[in-house]
């Protein structure tokens, strides 16, 4: 199968019903029967590096995709919500603290993939400090955290082919 058929997310226009669609470019699909576009934009994705103690905090998810592997916590930005907003509420929602103050680091593309469909992302990476190791954590999310030499921290992500299976909760 070729790869655009795979990260295809529908086989039919979702206007006219028609299976003649094409998605060569792997983001665009469009219909040749009713000239129907669909764009399957690059989605924008956060993470957080947050320093505790000169360690860092990793997750271990409790569910798929990805289940039992190490992650950072983070997740994809609503929308209307700035990459700041998203990368503060994701960490509200799954550690249950606010971060104080933070630090653009840069970006990376990446893959996501949920229910056989494949979304490029664009995940934009943050650095933080904590007082605290949370406790009060989502534990639909997160199965424990763990704290982790920087290095180690960098091997386990590398592992992850820099965090492939992130992006938890939304989708
Ligand atoms: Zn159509």
């Amino acid at each position: 199968m070729h790869l655009s058929e795979k990260i295809k997310p529908f086989k039919y226009c979702p206007a006219c019903g028609s299976g003649d669609i094409s998605f060569g470019d792997m983001k665009k699909i469009g219909c040749r029967d009713c000239s129907f576009t669909y764009y399957h934009n690059v989605a924008a994705a956060v993470a957080a590096i947050l320093e505790y103690d000169k360690k860092i905090v990793l997750i271990e998810r409790a569910k798929d995709p990805g289940k039992g592997k190490l992650d950072l916590p983070g997740g994809f930005v609503d929308p209307k919500e700035s990459a700041e907003e998203a990368i503060k509420r994701e960490i509200k929602e799954e550690l249950k603290i606010n971060l104080r103050e933070l630090r653009y680091l840069g970006s990376y593309p990446n893959i996501y993939k949920y229910k056989d469909v494949i979304y490029h992302t664009c995940d934009l990476f943050f650095y933080s400090k904590i007082d605290a190791i949370p406790t009060d954590f989502d534990k639909t999310e997160i199965e424990e955290l763990i704290l982790v030499h920087p290095v180690n921290a960098y091997i386990e992500l590398c592992k992850l082919k820099i965090l492939s299976f992130r992006y938890s909760s939304s989708r």
